[in-house]
């Protein structure tokens, strides 16, 4: 019943027929996307990685071709020789709708199963049936799109730095842990038992190394592995865009990566400009409350605790400063929606959060009792809350000294609002390097100081005596690339000293010991001769998803995993059988 490929040559893309084609032959193959049986006439749209056509078989004319037809189903696999003709009727709704190709004769290659979802563009399916079938859903026009896209990106990539003198340098996958803030994912050593391997959470230690080894200029394409409790946002396996040079100064990365970026957005047709804007840390957590700053809108936030009497602070409940923004058009917000507002207020972690309506008809607050009517109008002024606005402060409990939690609180809000109020302009694209960032960070799980970015990250000069007396004082050399609110990616200008990488592993609370047995390669390989050098590394599953449109790491990778680290269709992670575990003398205990 099935037919042989043998040697039937293909000699057109489904998707790529033009009314151009018509009056010559064609031989296409693909999927049956849909039958139509008109009785006479029936039609099967047949379907390839380029798109669609429609095939005619008529039964008076090709009467062997149109029975065969009869028997084909959706999803078969065919291939098709026949004359393209323009149609009486053009269907302006696909790429092919001005021709349609009159069968001669079909093949049937294979047959296909049901499958449980339509493949169609618009897909109503949960995700995890598409993730189990990815193989069917990838069949769909939009998956191939952004896979293209992908490609697309990842090539001009590799353009870009080479022409920029970078050389792509593969680093092991088995090698030992490479600290970046998450858990690592193990790989037990079967030649040596009780030792393990550690999937790399990036090549940050192998790419200064390859700094040491006079490489100069070092890029790579590459995956890292991390395990943590994943959000939306990540995946435990994701790809970067990883480099590194020697003798830099920070602009002299900042130009490398504005050039990819420029390139990369002229794919998709968005014109970038740079050199990009710069803020720092500080300032992008008390003007946007946050360390991501989407600058596609204005809503900026002001410090009002002047406006808070001590006593009103006290009644309030008051820890630290307060923080407004005025968002344009919420003072037409009911009751029920300021409720609502304070909830989401709390959800992110606000203690109160407190409003003034201004309206043409006058202001009015829910704390004008609390604070007093020449207060509010103080709040207004510093807000620069013009009619119509809603002004919206908060305050929060300060966690971390320092940390101002009402702005991270109201940089949530603004994110909120702005999305709900409809004022963030989706035509833009706001890239923005964020500096300035502390070195460490407290850890309250570890009751301890943490890298802020990663132990390798360079320390401004200034700041190297306050190492050991007030860590929390130091500042680093380090820098994020963000892009409409979201971070891209982070590097740093890194300690090119032993004596100074020595210092903020101890910093760090790793005892002599602790830093020998697992950096002691490391910093040998400092001490000779190592040139100051720096680099960063840029996600590049985000980028492809932002310039995808897209709102799912899921979408632009082919086979992506569930938030629970799963992957549906390969059905993964998987028992193993008991002579592997042996093999590598390792006992399963059960729960
Ligand atoms: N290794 C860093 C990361 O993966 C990037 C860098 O510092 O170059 O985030």
């Amino acid at each position: 019943m099935l037919d042989f490929l043998g040697n039937l040559e293909r000699t057109h893309y489904c998707g790529a027929l033009r009314a151009s084609d018509a009056g010559g032959d064609a031989v296409v193959m693909g999927w049956v996307d849909r039958r139509r049986d008109l009785g006479n006439l029936l039609f099967l749209d047949v379907r390839d990685r380029s798109g669609i056509v429609q095939v005619v078989f008529n039964k008076e004319t090709q009467p062997e071709a149109h029975a065969k037809a009869e028997h084909a189903r959706s999803e078969f696999v065919v291939a098709v020789e026949g004359k393209v003709i323009k149609r009486e009727k053009a269907n302006p709704g696909i790429a092919t709708g001005e021709v349609e190709l009159v069968a001669a004769k079909l093949h049937i290659l294979n047959h296909a199963k049901t499958p449980p979802f339509p493949i169609e563009d618009e897909i109503n399916a949960a995700e995890e049936t598409r993730l189990r079938y990815r193989y069917l859903d990838l069949r769909r026009s939009k998956p191939h799109r952004n896979l293209a896209l992908r490609h697309k990106i990842v090539l001009e990539m590799r353009k870009a730095m080479d022409e920029m003198g970078f050389i792509e340098v593969e680093t092991p996958m088995l090698t030992r842990s490479t600290p970046e803030g998450a858990r690592d994912y193990l790989v037990p050593s079967r030649v040596h038992h009780g030792q393990f391997y550690a999937l790399p959470q990036s090549p940050q230690i192998f790419k200064q190394i390859l700094m040491i080894g006079g490489l100069d200029r070092y890029f790579q394409i590459v995956k890292c592995f991390r395990d943590e409790d994943l959000r939306a946002d990540r995946q435990p396996e994701f790809t970067q865009l990883d480099l590194e040079m020697s003798f830099p100064r920070q602009e002299d990365i900042f130009k490398v990566i504005e050039n990819v970026m420029v390139r990369v957005c002229a794919l998709v047709g968005i014109p970038v400009k740079a050199p990009f804007p710069h803020m720092r840390y500080k300032d992008a957590i008390r003007k946007y409350g946050s360390d991501k700053p989407d600058l596609r809108f204005d809503m900026e936030l002001y410090e009002v605790t002047d406006c808070f009497p001590a006593e009103a602070r006290q009644k309030l409940q008051i820890e630290g400063n307060v923080f407004a923004l005025a968002a344009p058009g919420g003072a037409r917000y009911t009751r029920k929606q300021l409720d609502e507002l304070t909830e989401k207020a709390k959800s992110v972690g606000a203690r109160g959060a407190y409003f003034v309506k201004v309206l043409p008809e006058g202001t009015t607050s829910t704390v004008e009792k609390l604070i007093g009517a020449e207060n509010v109008k103080k709040l207004v002024a510093a807000c620069a809350a013009t009619s119509g606005d809603l002004l919206v402060a908060v305050s929060a409990k300060e966690r971390i000294k320092g940390t101002e939690a009402a702005a991270l609180v109201a940089g949530q809000l603004r994110l909120y609002l702005g999305e709900t109020l409809g004022v963030i302009d989706k035509t833009q694209w706001k890239f923005l390097w964020l500096t300035g960032f502390p070195l460490f960070e407290w850890s309250e799980t570890e009751k301890m100081w943490a890298s802020a970015q990663h132990p390798f990250t360079g320390i401004v000069e200034e700041d190297l005596d306050k190492l050991e007396s007030a860590p929390w004082e130091v500042r680093s050399k380090g820098y994020d690339l963000v892009l409409n609110g979201h971070e891209l990616g982070s590097g740093s200008i890194r300690i090119h000293r032993q004596d100074v990488q020595e210092r903020v592993f101890k910093a760090l609370g790793l005892s002599e010991e602790q830093l020998r047995k697992r950096f002691g390669f490391f910093l040998d390989a400092l001490t000779y001769g190592t040139p100051p050098h720096g680099g960063i590394a840029l996600g590049v599953d985000r980028i492809v998803m932002l310039l995808a449109g897209e709102k799912s790491l899921r979408e632009v990778i082919a086979f992506g995993k569930t938030t629970a680290a799963q992957d549906l269709m390969a059905e993964s992670p998987s028992e193993v059988e008991k002579d592997q575990l042996q093999q590598l003398g390792i006992e399963i205990r059960k729960k």
